[in-house]
């Protein structure tokens, strides 16, 4: 006899499958539906960078956490992230951008982040060769790191499967069904798929799901340009940003720079589909700028990502009340790749009605709603 599912997770980017990873693994039945494929949205776009350093405080705990997860992570999925502790290197090219660098460097440091301010570009080339003339300062904090997305989504797909759960691609919930205040599964194409637990991680479309339940957030969708060179010999460690967030960039464990830039723009209406022309040139010029001895690197390709971006740039992740049973984790706002592990973690505590390890509070969708919100800038990378 076919066993009940207990859990349907909406969406397949990391969230997504970090969430039904750690609920299989504590012995629950899940299924998970994806309306593209695995990592088509922002998963697959992101940077893969795993930091710490630049978080809000209500995330740092999160991202803190996370980054001891990402160390045990190869060996909890079994296969290759290409997760590395490589640090991350915030660059300031002005003095303007000193100052707002050594403010973030004291603001972390006070929250007991590892952090250090490099004012001497002496120090700053030793950490990364090749560097171009204009950086005067920078952030180096040496737990962050990255990891290689394609490999970590593909070592989730792979545990999950070894765990019996069930993904299904190119099949998109359309509706979350609600009956007397329960939640009670999902309609799809195919029909209805009960169960008694539902997980919405469907990022920039978590709303559509929300809106007839009355629980849509705000949320704008600014899009992020990204390309990606062909290989070079190894060179360049850490992962690198800069003060005002229009670029980051690393370099892949495969050899490649991969480059992504600011956040642009509110795409929800007439998404296009690859890079408009005069974005990516802005990011190839601050790449080549920033990393002289790359700039005749031939390009192997470019994309763009969209952002699910909340006001105050923090994530949504709430057990709800009304309906109970659905659990929200979206609204990463450009940083929730290096958040995926512990999410699933917190999550699952959440979806077995136990309070998580860690507080999520600061999360809950009523922010929203409350007078003096503030809003937030947002870096990637
Ligand atoms: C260019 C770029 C660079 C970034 N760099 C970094 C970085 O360096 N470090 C970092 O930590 N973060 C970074 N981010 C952010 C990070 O990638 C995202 O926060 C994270 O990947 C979000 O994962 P997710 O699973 O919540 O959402 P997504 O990856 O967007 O996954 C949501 C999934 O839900 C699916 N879906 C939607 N609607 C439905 C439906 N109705 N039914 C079923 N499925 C549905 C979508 O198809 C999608 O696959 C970056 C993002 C971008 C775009």
């Amino acid at each position: 006899m076919a066993m009940n599912t207990e859990v349907l997770v909406i969406g397949g980017g990391i969230t997504g499958l970090a969430v039904a990873f750690e609920l299989a693994r504590s012995g629950r039945r899940v299924a998970l539906y994806e309306a593209r494929r695995i990592g088509a949205m922002a998963s697959g776009a992101t940077l893969g960078g795993i930091r710490q350093s630049g978080r809000h405080p209500a995330e740092l705990p999160l991202a803190r956490a996370a980054v001891g997860l990402w160390g045990e992570l190869e060996g909890r999925l079994g296969a290759p992230t290409g997760y590395r502790r490589t640090g991350n290197l915030r660059l300031a090219r002005s003095a303007a951008e000193a100052a707002t660098i050594l403010r973030m460097v004291r603001a972390q440091r006070a929250l007991g982040l590892e952090i250090d301010y490099l004012a001497d570009p002496k120090d700053i080339g030793a950490l990364a060769p090749g560097l171009g003339n204009g950086v005067l300062a920078a952030s180096f904090c040496p737990s962050d790191g990255q990891a290689e997305p394609t490999a970590v989504l593909t070592a989730y797909v792979k545990a999950l499967r070894r765990l019996g759960v069930a993904i299904h691609e190119a099949e998109p919930a359309r509706t979350v069904v609600v009956e007397r205040g329960r939640v009670n599964g999902i309609e799809t194409g195919g029909g209805r798929v009960a169960a008694p637990n539902v997980v919405l991680a469907a990022g920039i479309d978590s709303n559509r799901l929300l809106a007839p339940l009355g629980l849509a957030v705000p949320l704008a969708i600014p899009e992020v340009v990204g390309f990606r060179t062909l290989p070079r010999p190894p060179r360049l460690g850490p992962v690198i940003g800069v003060a005002n967030a229009e670029i980051a960039f690393r370099q892949q464990t495969d050899g490649s720079f991969r480059v992504t830039g600011a956040a642009a723009g509110d795409a929800v209406a007439g998404r296009p589909r690859g890079p408009r022309l005069g974005a990516l040139a802005r990011l190839l010029d601050a790449f080549s700028a920033l990393l002289p001895e790359a700039a005749d690197v031939p390009l192997a390709e470019s994309w763009i990502g969209f952002l699910d971006q909340t006001p105050d740039a923090l994530p949504v992740i709430e057990a709800c009340d009304e309906p109970r049973g659905l659990v929200l984790a979206f609204g990463f706002s450009g940083h929730g790749f290096a958040l995926g592990p512990i999410v699933g973690r917190l999550v699952a505590e959440m979806v077995a009605g136990r309070s998580p390890e860690l507080s999520v509070e600061a999360f809950r969708r009523d922010r929203f709603g409350r007078q003096g919100f503030p809003a937030g800038v947002t870096l990637h990378g």
